[in-house]
């Protein structure tokens, strides 16, 4: 019989009324739960403070002493006046009155325990936990935890020592029966304890030191299963799919190269390296290209793209609005231009008459290269042989397509004579499914095309770890030379006729400028946009028709084609403002608009701040970003605007949000939410231990991919519990 898979309800001192909060409360249903339900926090209960040193600062003291008087005030409130020799304190009971009336006798010495408070003018002690005095005020070390606590836990009995003397017992029944999860091999090279004496230790530590190395192993645990999992999923997948190797560079990729107008950077000389390395090894590229808004990307995926057009192959670039693949296109048009590769814009918008030739040219190869929205991976487009697909913003793709592209990837014929694969092109495929065997071995298989996605949302090293662990990860972490910094200055309501002369200063200069409004969201659904229209309206006003101004205005609850048509009438230049919802945020490229303004600025994210500054700068032209207040902005979105105006680093800005807000918050994860849910480790705090962790696991799937060696069963055992089981997080790779 289990002890540790048996109801809470029947450990001693629970019972079906406790079992019912501890269930409801913090989802403890069984012993389990329980012995997995750490303290947050511990105190230090051989130490005794003096009373005289008490002060309300203390978040726990411990006092002991004399009574000296009870006061029964009402049959609903008691207060003892405790004296210890240095000074006099009040403990107040609101509860329990009777009871501690009857034993907090005058002449009796007790030892009390509690938050102190300062209440008229003197601290006092409410509630505090009572128990019999300790003899040797001087022993040390004794640490007692301190649980995650609810009001209806404690209103129900639940205390902190309760709680204490329910891990006791539970302890007590379960620990025999715990099984060790990590294998000696590791416990050894990591000089970590093991599991039994971890869980001991964590509810009740016999010192400091037993206290961090039971910690430190229970973390180890949880990082490094989520790394394991996170890698062998990664290594399941680069097995199973055995990826296009591309050996030559070819001559496309170095006529575009000796053609670029700027050298490239250091970081994108680094990355493109590492893209070489992979698409040349053997196996699937699956890679999460970062990089800050404007930090060249663009550069990178075409360079990617000519390798695979090198070696035969046809590549995509697939960006998650029409606007941004028109811009790609006519970006990317020109970077080809010494290439002669053949090259293609198919989006929603892309009229049947076009479109025939366009799918005709990527069936028969002879489109090389095709930018465009998630169209590229839709029913009708077939590639002949597509070796490449680069997603730009991955957080507007959806799950869904994952498989829709590695659908697109060619059917490979494995040649007798030569021994090579060869892609089949559409018109000559075969009958025969894919995988099918020919003459006594492997002849043709679906090899998924290498795929590298980009984002410009700067994610802290240790959770894009974790939200895309089964990725690589690149990361340009250099700005081309020359870029401007954006000057960002926060202003009140009160300065807006300021503002609005000076955007009519730039105007003058031949700039643009952009501002945006906070979406709200009604029902979680409906975007209210009465706030973009009245802004809207007010923008008009002061700049008006009359005056040559021409303002459009972008948001969501516009049609495609309205959106489209706004939006080329400011990126064309025909428009000098553009009022918008956050519509805009991801990638847009109008290099003449030198003022982003951000209305109800508090309401943004750290994340889509950076983004949305990240709009301007990107001409030659100073540029400004000024974030509006409203007037009741609380603390902690001043601390967040303020932070705005001191750095313009996206890494920077993202280490402070996921700090401020926690890493499920995060822009760009929260979509995601966490792969799997942490209970004693933390992203923010334990980032060295992350790295341990992943190389841990990393080194042991190198080792054994498989886990088939008996010293890694334990390891299998575990990631098969089900606890490990990861979300569908990741949202294409
Ligand atoms: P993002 O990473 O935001 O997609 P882009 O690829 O759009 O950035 O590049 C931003 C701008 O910087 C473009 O105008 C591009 O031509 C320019 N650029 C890219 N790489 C370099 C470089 N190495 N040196 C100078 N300018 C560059
Ligand atoms: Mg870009």
């Amino acid at each position: 019989m289990s002890e540790l898979g048996s109801d809470i309800q029947f450990l001693p001192g629970v019972g079906p009324k406790r079992a019912a909060l501890l269930k409801k409360e913090l989802e403890v249903n069984t012993l389990d739960d329980l012995i997995h339900f750490y303290p947050f926090r511990y105190i230090d209960r051989s130490s005794i403070t003096p009373i005289v040193s008490v002060t309300p600062d203390l978040a726990y003291v411990q006092v002991q002493g004399q009574v000296v008087s009870r006061n029964l005030i009402n049959i609903k409130h008691l207060s003892i006046i405790v004296d210890d020799g240095t000074g006099r304190m009040e403990m107040v009971f609101f509860k329990g009155v009777k009871w501690n009336f009857d034993r907090l006798a005058p002449g009796t010495t007790w030892l009390f325990f509690g938050k102190p408070q300062s209440f008229n003018g003197r601290i006092n002690i409410v509630h505090p936990e009572v128990d019999a005095p300790q003899q040797d005020t001087t022993a040390k070390g004794t640490l007692t935890g301190v649980y995650p606590s609810t009001e209806k836990l404690k209103a129900g009995g639940v205390t902190g020592k309760t709680m204490c003397k329910l891990q006791r017992a539970a302890l007590a029944l379960c620990l025999p029966e715990i099984q060790e999860s990590l294998p000696d091999y590791i416990l050894q090279k990591y000089s970590l304890p093991p599991l039994k004496w971890a869980l001991q230790n964590i509810h009740f530590p016999s010192d400091t030191g037993a206290l961090a190395a039971a910690s430190r192993r229970l973390k180890f645990e949880e990082l490094f299963y989520l790394q394991l999992s996170l890698l062998k999923q990664k290594y399941v997948r680069s097995r199973a799919s055995s990826g296009l190797v591309m050996q030559h560079v070819g001559p496309a990729f170095h006529a575009c190269y000796n053609a670029l107008p700027y050298s490239l950077t250091g970081a994108q000389q680094r990355v493109i390296k590492e893209i070489r390395a992979d698409l040349s090894g053997g196996s699937q590229m699956n890679r999460l290209l970062q990089g800050d808004v404007g930090s060249g990307k663009t550069m990178v995926a075409v360079l990617s793209c000519l390798i695979a057009i090198g070696n035969g192959y046809q590549a995509c670039i697939m960006a998650p609005t029409e606007v941004l693949a028109q811009q790609h296109f006519a970006n990317i048009q020109k970077y080809l231009a010494p290439t002669g590769v053949k090259c293609a814009l198919l989006t929603g918008s892309t009229t049947k008459k076009e479109r025939r030739p366009l799918l005709e040219g990527l069936a028969d190869g002879s489109v090389q290269l095709v930018v465009g929205t998630h169209a590229l991976i839709e029913e009708p487009v077939k590639y002949k042989a597509l070796g490449l697909a680069v997603i730009d913003e991955q957080h507007r793709f959806g799950v869904g397509q994952r498989a829709a592209l590695w659908q697109k990837g060619p059917l490979m014929r494995y040649e007798q004579g030569t021994g090579a694969w060869v892609p089949v092109s559409v018109s000559e495929r075969p009958a025969i499914p894919p995988g099918g065997v020919q003459g006594g071995r492997l002849s043709y298989q679906n090899v998924p095309p290498h795929i590298l996605v980009m984002t410009a949302t700067p994610i802290p090293r240790t959770l894009a770890m974790t939200f895309y662990g089964d990725l690589d990860l690149s990361v340009i972490d250099e700005m081309p030379p020359g870029r401007k910094p954006v000057q960002t200055m926060l202003i009140g309501q009160n300065r807006l006729p300021a503002m609005y002369r000076f955007m009519k200063e730039e105007i003058a200069k031949g700039r643009q400028v952009f501002v945006v409004y906070p979406m709200i969201f009604i029902n979680e659904k409906m975007e209210d946009i009465s706030n973009v229209e009245a802004g809207y309206e007010e923008i008009v006003k002061a700049f008006p028709l009359e005056d040559g101004y021409k303002v459009a205005i972008v948001h969501g609850q516009q049609n495609n084609e309205q959106k489209l048509f706004n939006m080329k009438a400011f990126v064309e230049g025909r428009a000098q403002i553009l009022v918008s919802t956050t519509v805009i945020e991801v990638g847009v490229d109008v290099p003449n608009a030198s003022v982003m303004v951000i209305r109800s600025a508090q309401r943004f994210g750290l994340s889509q701040l950076h983004q949305l500054r990240g709009r301007v700068g990107r001409g030659a032209e100073k540029s400004y970003c000024i974030l509006v207040r409203d007037p009741k902005t609380g603390k902690d979105a001043m601390e967040r605007l303020e932070l705005m105006c001191a750095t313009e680093d996206g890494f920077e800005i993202a280490e402070k949000d996921m700090k401020m807000r926690g890493p499920g918050d995060l822009e760009g994860t929260q979509q995601s939410g966490m792969p799997i849910e942490l209970h004693i480790a933390s992203l923010i705090k334990d980032g060295a231990m992350l790295e341990e962790a992943r190389s841990c696991a990393g080194k042991v799937l190198d080792a054994d991919p498989g886990l088939a060696h008996p010293r890694n069963a334990m390891l299998l055992r575990e990631l098969r519990k089900g606890k490990y089981d990861l979300k569908d997080y990741s949202q294409i790779s």
